[in-house]
């Protein structure tokens, strides 16, 4: 398959400094999933700033998302043979696709990956890291499956609220409505770290903490008819020790309870103002 570009202007939200970018024709031909997020790296507009374009399928630009943070070029510790590093996925994945990836992860979608370079042989490996992030009862669920390089135009999911991505930084679909703010803030201060055999290990914390809140959650909202968000915020803080949830945390708690349980119990978390809402 000859691969055709499509030049488009592109404008870097922080600096306004613009350059055209060359985006696969086969991206567009593709109608079934609407915008589509394109992660522009450091130096790909710009010397300084990386960001998402998002784009629509006739090319046209309809936002951004800057991503704050930088993966700094920080000298290589001492690896572990064979050891694959946060710092590798981001170097494939780039960091949006490395939280997306984590996000499905955690709060079990399927996540398939279009293949374009040789990622073959790291899926299985992606996998296993994948689980190894997650705590006992969840490993093994929301496998990430590669697709064989393929026309973009063609390709069914079975899952229709699945996460689609590609090894080229792009995101072609996305089933959830929430910003990734947790997974940058947890791949934000692992990257912080120098010793690449910690930084995985620390996401794996963060990971477990948050699904502790999810389940103390969980087995609130069995035993009530419903419960306000700001009531389950001021009540996980004052009973799992070490907790600093928020709302922005509680509609995590929410979707992962969705996902991962039932969407009956997830329900039972309201927001006060959308009830009022509601009633008038
Ligand atoms: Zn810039």
């Amino acid at each position: 398959m000859a691969e055709n570009y499509k030049e488009i202007e592109v404008t870097c939200p922080v600096c306004s400094k613009s350059k055209d970018i060359k985006i696969p024709e086969q991206i567009f031909s593709q109608k079934r999933f609407g915008n589509i997020r394109i992660q522009v790296p450091q130096g790909g507009v710009c010397p300084e700033h990386q960001f998402i374009l998002f784009i629509d399928t006739k090319g046209i630009i309809r936002g951004y998302e800057n991503i704050d943070l930088q993966l700094v070029s920080a000298p290589k510790g001492e690896k572990e043979s064979g050891g694959f590093t946060l710092r590798d996925f981001v170097l494939i994945f780039g960091l949006y696709g490395v939280f997306c990836l984590i996000h499905a992860k955690i709060f079990n979608y399927p996540a398939y990956v279009i293949k374009n370079k040789d990622t073959e042989e790291i899926s299985e490996l992606i996998n296993r890291i994948g689980n190894a992030l997650l705590p006992g009862a969840y490993k093994n669920t929301s496998t990430i499956t590669f697709l064989e390089k393929t026309d973009y135009s063609k390709i069914q999911l079975k899952e229709k609220n699945a996460l689609l991505m590609d090894d080229n930084l792009n995101i072609l679909q996305t089933p959830w409505k929430v910003k990734l703010k947790f997974e940058e803030e947890i791949v934000k201060d692992a990257l912080e770290i120098l010793d690449d055999n910690e930084q995985l290990k620390l996401i794996q914390l963060a990971i477990s903490a948050f699904i502790r809140q999810a389940e103390y959650a969980k087995d609130l909202l069995e035993k009530v008819k419903i419960i306000y968000n700001e009531d389950l915020v001021e009540k996980i803080n004052r009973e799992l020790l070490e907790s600093k949830v928020n709302l922005y945390r509680v509609s995590l708690i929410k979707d992962f309870i969705r996902q991962r349980y039932s969407p009956k119990l997830a329900d039972k978390i309201k927001n006060k103002v959308e009830e009022f809402l509601n009633l008038i």
